[in-house]
């Protein structure tokens, strides 16, 4: 028996005998099947040819990534605090050196992740910090190895542990959250937004997709959203998903002039 791991979304499904005859993530039409059609792979096969990389990214906040990068590639962001530390989305790879390093960073709390394309591994590494995961239930039907850690949250916030707000901000899909840590950027406020708002290769700008790998917009009205499920919050700085996917300053005039720039685009202003 085996957990096997989509190669292309990295997302991990529960036991079976024989690899599942199909990734549900990949065949929604947010995402894709390879190429080489539908693979699959397992933690201790992607511990043979990878490692994680752990690294600050400014005073409380690490991020941790792989490398080289597996399936979407994202790198998932450990905010420290006295309340416990909280893992923002999450990765595929999770072995003993990663489980050591982030023991000596103060462990893992909580486990919140932004939407379904980053549950990756998310079972294995509430087992090993002995962490529940929160995820909004509208994403429900997406969870693709259940497990008593989940914890299903409702409603558009949801307080954690420390200065830190879940905020379900929908678009990408129904569930999508962000995460707001008031305590980031210096006691500015940073947003960790995962690919739900997602920083551009100009570091000015965010943008907003139904599918990225697509191409497939979203309507002025999600956008508008998105916009407003931040109002409530102040923040200097945007995590996007990636290592290099940072706004550092300026935050959330950032979204509000990408949202603007972005409905003007589509023709919906
Ligand atoms: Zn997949
Ligand atoms: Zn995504």
């Amino acid at each position: 028996m085996n957990n096997y791991i989509c190669v292309t979304c990295g997302v991990q499904y529960a036991e079976s005998e024989e690899p599942p005859e199909h990734c549900l993530i990949c065949e929604d039409e947010r995402q894709y099947i390879g190429t080489n059609g539908q693979q699959w792979t397992t933690l201790a096969e992607l511990r043979q040819g990878h490692r994680n990389l752990i690294q600050p990214q400014e005073p409380g906040l690490i991020g941790i990534g792989s490398d080289p990068a597996i399936a979407i590639g994202q790198r998932a962001l450990l905010v420290q605090q006295a309340a416990g530390n909280v893992l923002w989305d999450c990765i595929s790879l999770l072995d003993e050196a990663t489980i050591r390093a982030v023991k000596e960073l103060g462990g893992i709390a909580a486990i919140a992740i932004s939407h379904p394309h980053f549950y990756s591994s998310m079972v294995e590494w509430a087992r090993a910090f002995g962490a529940p995961i929160y995820l909004h239930a509208d994403d429900r039907q997406w969870v693709m190895r259940p497990d008593t850690a989940i914890v299903f949250w409702q409603g558009e916030q949801r307080t954690l542990a420390g200065g830190l707000t879940l905020a379900r901000c929908g678009g990408h899909f129904a569930g999508g959250t962000l995460l707001h840590w008031a305590g980031g950027a210096g006691g500015r406020g940073a947003l960790l937004s995962g690919d739900t708002i997602q920083v551009v290769s100009d570091r000015r700008y965010v943008s907003f997709m139904y599918s990225y790998p697509d191409l497939i917009p979203l309507p002025a009205a999600k956008v508008r959203h998105i916009v407003e499920s931040v109002g409530p919050f102040a923040f200097e700085r945007v995590y996007g998903g990636w290592w290099d996917r940072v706004v550092t300053e300026d935050g959330k005039a950032a979204v509000a002039r990408s949202a603007e720039r972005y409905i003007k685009a589509i023709g919906g202003g």
